[in-house]
C-alpha cells in the first residue's frame, strides 16, 4: 500500500476556489474582486515604475548570485527597519531593533511565531482579532502557539467594536500576546482611530501583553506611510517592545518576489545581540537564507532618495484609487435609490471592504451577476475600476435594496 493512503482530503482554499469559479464564467462583463491584489484601473496588475527602475539598476550592477547571510540583506533590512519605526525612532538610534529578512509577510509572521514559542516567557498563547486575515490562526497554530481570539468587528455598525476589543485585551490573563494589524485591517478594512489606539495601547500595558504588529500594507492604507505607521510608532513611544511583521507585497507590489522582514525591539544592544543569534538559530533550519533578488529591488528604492521618493508617490497613487473608487461605489449606490447606509464603504480603508452582505447575497452576486468575492462579504477595493463600478453597484442594490 502507498504511504499516504490514510491521507484524507484537504478542503480548498477559499479564495482559490472564487478564482476558479470566475474563470469558469463565460459573461464577459464578470468582475472578481476575491484576490488581494492590487489592479490598476484598467483592471490589470500593477508593476510599480520604480520597481522597474530599480530591477534594471540591480540587474545592471551584474551582482553575483552568492548566499545572502541568514538574515537577509544588510542593506535592506536597514532600510525596512527605518520605513517601519521612522527616522526618530529610540530603539532604532540606540541600536536595539533585531531584524531579519523574511519570505514576505507571511514568513514574517512564521519566524515571530517560532521565536515566541521558543522564548516568550509566559503563555504560549496568541490572540487575534475576529475576524483575522485567515492565515493568521494557520501560521501561529504551526508554530506551536496556541491561537485565540478578541473581539474586533461589530457586525451592526460594519465598524469597530472597540468597547469590546478594549474589554478582551483587559480580560486577557497577564503578560499574553496580542496581535495587532498596524493599519488596513484584513478583511473588514476597519481601523481604530489614533484616539483609540492611545486607549488600546494603554490596555496591552495595564495587562503587561506582548503586542505583534502585523504591518502589511504600510502606505497602502492612507497613501503615507509615516501616517500608516502611527499605532506601531505610538506603542513604541509608550515604552511598549513590540515585535514587527513587514510585508513589501503590496505597497511595492512586489507579491511574487517574497520580501519582507521581521524584527523585535529589545530592551539593550546586548539583549539584541542575544535576540540575533538565535533569529539565526531558527532560521537556519528553516530555509538557510533568504532569497535576494527582490531585497536588492526594495533595497535599491528604500536607499536612492530620488527613486524613494517616487516610490512614495506610487504608494499614494494605489491608496488614492483604493479610495476613490469606494466614494464610487458609495455615489452609485445611492444614486441607484438604495434604502441603505453605506457610510462604512468610504469609512473603511485599505484593500478590502467588509459590504456588510450576507454569504446568501454574496452567492447570488456570483450567480446572478457574475460578481465574485468572499461569502463574508468582503471585496477588494483593487478590483474596482471607473468601469465597472456602475455595474458593481446595480449588482449590490439587486441583491440587497
Ligand atoms: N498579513 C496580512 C494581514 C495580510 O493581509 C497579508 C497578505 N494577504 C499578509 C500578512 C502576508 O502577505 P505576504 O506573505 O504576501 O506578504
Amino acid at each position: 500500500a502507498s504511504a499516504w493512503s490514510q491521507v484524507p482530503q484537504g478542503p480548498p482554499d477559499a479564495i482559490l476556489g472564487i478564482t476558479e469559479a470566475f474563470k469558469k464564467d463565460s459573461n464577459p462583463k464578470k468582475i472578481n474582486l476575491g484576490v488581494g491584489a492590487y489592479r490598476d484601473d484598467a483592471g490589470k496588475p500593477y508593476v510599480l515604475p520604480s520597481v522597474q527602475q530599480a530591477e534594471q539598476t540591480v540587474v545592471q550592477q551584474n551582482l553575483d548570485k552568492e548566499y545572502a547571510g541568514i538574515t537577509g540583506v544588510p542593506d535592506f533590512t536597514k532600510a525596512a527597519a527605518l520605513l517601519a519605526y521612522g527616522p526618530d525612532s529610540t530603539p532604532l538610534k540606540e541600536g536595539r531593533v533585531c531584524i531579519t529578512q523574511s519570505i514576505s509577510g507571511t514568513g514574517a509572521l512564521r519566524i515571530g511565531g517560532a521565536f515566541l514559542q521558543r522564548f516568550y516567557p509566559g503563555a504560549k498563547t496568541i490572540y487575534i482579532p475576529t475576524p483575522s486575515w485567515a492565515n493568521h490562526k494557520a501560521v501561529f497554530l504551526d508554530s506551536g502557539l496556541e491561537v485565540k481570539q478578541y473581539r474586533y468587528y461589530n457586525k451592526d455598525t460594519i465598524g469597530l467594536d472597540f468597547d469590546g476589543m478594549v474589554e478582551d485585551i483587559k480580560n486577557m490573563p497577564k503578560g499574553s500576546m496580542v496581535l495587532l494589524h498596524a493599519c488596513a485591517h484584513n478583511p473588514t478594512g476597519v481601523d481604530p482611530t489614533e484616539q483609540q489606539w492611545k486607549a488600546i495601547s494603554d490596555a496591552v500595558k495595564e495587562g503587561g501583553h506582548y503586542p505583534f504588529f502585523d504591518m502589511a500594507y504600510q502606505g497602502f492604507a492612507s497613501g503615507n506611510t509615516d501616517k500608516d505607521a502611527f499605532a506601531l510608532r505610538y506603542f513604541l513611544k509608550e515604552g511598549h517592545l513590540p515585535c514587527l511583521a513587514q510585508s513589501f507585497a503590496k505597497n511595492m507590489g512586489l507579491y511574487g518576489e517574497r520580501v519582507g522582514a521581521f524584527s523585535v525591539v529589545a530592551s539593550s544592544t546586548e539583549e539584541k545581540a542575544r535576540l540575533d543569534s538565535q533569529i539565526k538559530i531558527l532560521v537556519r533550519p528553516l530555509y538557510s537564507n533568504p532569497p535576494v533578488h527582490g531585497a536588492r529591488i526594495a533595497s535599491t528604492i528604500l536607499n536612492d532618495p530620488k527613486l524613494n521618493q517616487q516610490w512614495l508617490g506610487e504608494v499614494e497613487g494605489m491608496a488614492g484609487r483604493i479610495i476613490k473608487m469606494r466614494a464610487l461605489l458609495k455615489e452609485n449606490l445611492e444614486k441607484m435609490g438604495s434604502k441603505h447606509k453605506w457610510d462604512h464603504i468610504t469609512d473603511q480603508i485599505g484593500m478590502f471592504a467588509y459590504t456588510g452582505l450576507n454569504a446568501e447575497q454574496m452567492t447570488k452576486l456570483a450567480e446572478e451577476h457574475s460578481v465574485y468575492a468572499t461569502k463574508d462579504g468582503r471585496i477588494s477595493v483593487a478590483g474596482i475600476t471607473t468601469d465597472n463600478v456602475g455595474r458593481l453597484a446595480e449588482a449590490i442594490y439587486k441583491v440587497k435594496g
